[in-house]
């Protein structure tokens, strides 16, 4: 089997597996217990999360842990808007969020909050300048993400905070950079960021951590109620295993970050030079694109049976994104960018890994060729 998926899940690194294992087996004390196991477990704690704090250039005391993004973005959105509620009860994020920040959007809108989401141009990208024009005197929180999990566009972050602090310094800026980190660089020092979330599995890290980067001086309200861990914003027992085995992910990525877009943009631009050969295939390469995703659709085709075409051939990619794959409605991305029904429906994303050969992306043509013959044939018995 071939995978292409690496957008939904990565395969981990050998040395945070064995790291996880060892620190499991080795280092299983409660670092809330005061004697010396709890200690050693405490220290692990803290390297890691200076070790993640590095990475991202940002203070370790910014750094809370988490289960993964879902979490990190559920207390990123929910926890400014109840803590700041004396501030406004207008929020504003974007048409194409991923499910772990649009729901909660959706849910304080249900729950009294006014809301703005933001549209997307054809390309799938916001304007910085819409984005400002919608902020006013009661907002509170906006939120864009980094790169989008579907298609791969990148959103104009960097600008926006920038220009958001300089013209609204009281409006908390939140990105879900879960896409975007160890493949497109940003820099969050002097970003205007004030949340940014990260999930582990994403980055050839283990499953089940993630991270929150909250602002020096930002209070949230938990989503939890229990013991004082994370600075009482995560309560319960911390995952050591996983948030070491995380630092590490993340170390690695940071480090290589630069090489990695190098060989995926090259691997990428050969993927979409071949799938020019079929012109029933709408890929969305926008200019400001991921370097590991590549997305098109099939109108007329289900997403779902064409990837399962591609599966029987050995090949294993996504339709929509992981999340939202097994819910069977057009996908709210496409049509943001303005994409019909059909087009909406036959989304497949291929996501790459820097260790994939141009070999790879042969083969992967090869086969996308003759699910395409498939299908035409099936239509002209039609
Ligand atoms: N945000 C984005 C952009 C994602 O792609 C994902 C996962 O697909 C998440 C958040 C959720 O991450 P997790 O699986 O760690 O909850």
């Amino acid at each position: 089997m071939k995978y292409f998926d690496h957008a939904a899940a990565t395969p981990p690194y050998e040395d945070v597996v064995r790291t996880v294992a060892e620190v499991m087996a080795a280092h299983y004390g409660n670092p809330s217990s005061l004697h010396k196991l709890g200690e050693e477990s405490g220290r692990l704690l803290m390297k890691a999360r200076e070790v993640c704090a590095a990475a991202l250039g940002v203070k370790s005391g910014e750094i809370v842990f988490t289960s993964g993004a879902t979490e990190s973005n559920n207390l990123a959105v929910k926890g400014a808007a109840l803590q700041y509620t004396g501030r406004g009860r207008h929020l504003i994020t974007t048409q194409i969020e991923h499910p772990s920040v649009w729901e909660c959007y959706v849910q304080l809108e249900k729950q009294g909050w006014d809301v703005t989401f933001l549209p997307v141009d054809k390309n799938g990208q916001i304007s910085v300048q819409d984005a400002l024009d919608a902020v006013r005197k009661d907002t509170v929180l906006l939120s864009v993400m980094h790169v989008n999990n579907e298609t791969g566009c990148i959103q104009p972050v960097e600008e926006l905070g920038r220009r958001l602090k300089k013209e609204y310094p009281r409006v908390i800026f939140h990105v879900d950079g879960v896409q975007g980190f160890g493949k497109v660089p940003l820099s969050l020092m002097d970003s205007g960021i004030d949340l940014y979330s990260l999930s582990a599995h994403k980055l050839k890290g283990p499953r089940g951590a993630g991270l929150l980067m909250v602002r020096e001086g930002l209070s949230l309200v938990p989503l939890m109620s229990g013991g004082g861990q994370e600075d009482s914003l995560r309560p319960g027992t911390e995952n050591i295993p996983a948030v070491v085995g995380m630092a590490k992910a993340i170390r690695l990525a940071k480090e290589g970050e630069q090489q990695r877009a190098d060989l995926l943009n090259a691997l990428r631009k050969q993927l979409i030079q071949g799938l020019a050969a079929w012109p029933e295939l709408i890929v969305h390469s926008g200019k400001a694109a991921a370097p590991h995703i590549v997305h098109f659709s099939y109108p007329g085709m289900k997403a779902e049976a064409f990837l399962h075409m591609l599966e029987e051939q050995g090949f294993l990619v996504s339709t929509k994104s992981a999340c939202s794959s097994k819910k069977a409605e057009p996908s709210r991305v496409l049509l943001a960018m303005g994409a019909g029904k059909a087009e909406a429906e036959s989304g497949v994303r291929i996501s790459l890994s820097e260790e994939h050969t141009t070999g790879d992306i042969q083969e992967l043509l090869a086969a996308i060729g003759k699910s395409v013959d498939r299908v035409r044939r099936l239509k002209g018995e039609n």
